[in-house]
């Protein structure tokens, strides 16, 4: 009756926020579109936004390392064996799943098909950028030298580039989206990115996307530090309760932020929309490629991902992703799943009541590393503009635009619009002309929310079917605990 009405709301009354700030958002956005604000009014305009950004990447950092450390640290080695196998097979699986499903779309819908206005550009003489070379410097960034400077990668941005073109502002900022270190990979892609640099019109200060981090750096150095001092025994004790104390009050100042973000996700909302430009655009090619991408994130994140889910855990998946709804409004409104992870962390743990040790170990790994919907964007653009160009693409190309997209979204930092830098990557593999990245930019911000969406829904799920498939070895160890403590 009325109490159970009541507690319903209490409950989701967090969600019910983010629901009304997304619809009030989408509102006043609309409203105030006809007003033609400048983008220095955009700009103040969408300022409690950008807040929320920031408040949010603020926790990423200490969120990651703690949780890592804590998380490794207080499981043993078969439970943590088990957990990094399952989430590894589970990436690599539904990545792969994703990369098919984008292949499969965009050559059923065809939205290339037809011949294109403008001959197409030529790369002319410039080196393409050597997948192994992209290849190694991930690689490279698992080991950064310095780490008080891998919380800050935003000093090493070495180059930075507006690109303004048909009438869509956007800020490459390469060094920051691929983690790259190697100077001669960071020459090379400059000048596969030159020609952009001709459509230049004109250039606006637009804050910096960067999460400022080098996650991938310092998740692997989380990871072997948890290890570590798991093996130490009552030596370690300290670390791992100063490590844990800290995961705890990060968690809580997430608790009190979380407050905040309804009122920064509609700034952000309605600010893009004012800011967007005409959809007039829309109508021809461009629509029917964002149509692709979007049926493909849909059957992946509303069909696929929840019957693995499903078929493995024999739970309904939907009431798991009922749970996790702030999260995925927040990968909406940022379009970053590394400044939703403490969102996603909350979602998981209070409502779906997830083992906080699963979480804490596969949640920042997951949002580094796992990008469905990234992979199945770089496979449908790439092919999408395979198709503009009449590029008819033999079966060996098809697998290697699967191969490189895969690595691709794994190199993609959790920032807005890393994948789309990181098709550099998937374009020349197989020798399409990166110049036309131009042709998408146009609707990549709003591509970009959906599939961090996706991702951050993969990553979630993810930690739902490792925490299933580890159950034993987790109530093995809490039997253990329990007897130890008997012993005492
Ligand atoms: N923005 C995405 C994310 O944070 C990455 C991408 O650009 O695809 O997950």
């Amino acid at each position: 009756g009325r109490k159970s009405l009541k507690r319903f709301f209490r409950r989701n009354l967090f969600v019910l926020f983010t629901v009304a700030a997304v619809a009030l958002g989408v509102i006043l956005g609309f409203a105030l579109r006809p007003h033609n604000l400048s983008l220095r009014e955009i700009k103040y305009f969408s300022f409690p936004g950008e807040l929320l950004m920031r408040m949010l990447k603020m926790l990423v950092l200490p969120l990651i390392v703690s949780s890592l450390v804590t998380g490794i640290s207080s499981l043993d080695s078969k439970a943590s064996g088990k957990m990094g196998v399952c989430a590894v097979v589970y990436y690599m699986v539904t990545t792969l799943i994703a990369v098919f499903i984008g292949i499969v779309i965009v050559m059923i819908i065809r939205p290339g098909r037809g011949s294109r206005d403008s001959p197409m550009v030529k790369n002319g003489n410039i080196e393409p950028v050597q997948a192994t070379d992209a290849f190694l410097d991930l690689i490279r960034n698992m080991f950064p030298p310095n780490l008080v400077e891998a919380c800050f990668i935003q000093h090493k941005t070495v180059y930075k580039k507006i690109v303004h073109t048909r009438n869509v502002t956007v800020t490459l900022n390469l060094t920051d989206s691929l983690n790259i270190t190697d100077p001669h990979l960071v020459e090379n892609l400059s000048r596969v990115l030159h020609p952009i640099q001709e459509t230049v019109e004109e250039t606006v200060p637009v804050s910096g996307s960067s999460a400022g981090v080098n996650a991938l750096g310092l998740v692997v150095f989380s990871m072997c530090f948890g290890l570590v001092i798991g093996n130490m025994k009552e030596q370690g004790q300290a670390l791992k309760e100063f490590f844990d104390c800290l995961n705890e009050a990060i968690m809580r100042l997430v608790a009190i932020i979380i407050w905040y973000a309804p009122v920064g996700i509609l700034f952000l909302i309605a600010g893009k929309i004012v800011e967007m430009k005409d959809l007039a655009e829309m109508g021809g090619q461009l629509g029917m490629y964002t149509l692709s991408v979007i049926v493909g994130l849909l059957i992946h994140g509303l069909f696929v991902l929840p019957l693995l889910y499903f078929l493995v855990t024999r739970r309904n998946p939907y009431s798991f992703i009922g749970g996790l709804l702030q999260a995925l409004i927040t990968a909406l409104g940022t379009s970053s799943s590394s400044a939703t992870l403490p969102i996603t962390f909350r979602c998981l743990e209070e409502n779906n009541h997830v083992d906080k040790r699963v979480t804490r170990f596969v949640l920042p790994v997951g949002a580094t590393i796992n990008m469905d919907g990234t992979a199945l964007y770089e496979a449908v653009a790439a092919i999408f503009i395979a198709q503009v160009n009449g590029m008819d693409l033999n079966f060996g190309q098809i697998l290697t635009i699967s191969i490189t997209a895969t690595a691709a979204s794994i190199g993609a930092a959790g920032i807005p619009q890393a994948g789309l830098v990181t098709m550099v990557i998937v374009l020349t593999s197989v020798g399409l002309p990166t110049e036309d990245i131009t042709l998408i930019i146009a609707v990549d911000w709003f591509l970009d929310r959906l599939r961090t969406t996706t991702n951050v829904l993969g990553d979630s799920l993810g930690a739902g079917i490792v925490e299933h498939l580890s159950r034993e070895e987790l109530q093995n160890q809490d039997a253990d605990l329990r007897n130890s403590v008997i012993e005492e």
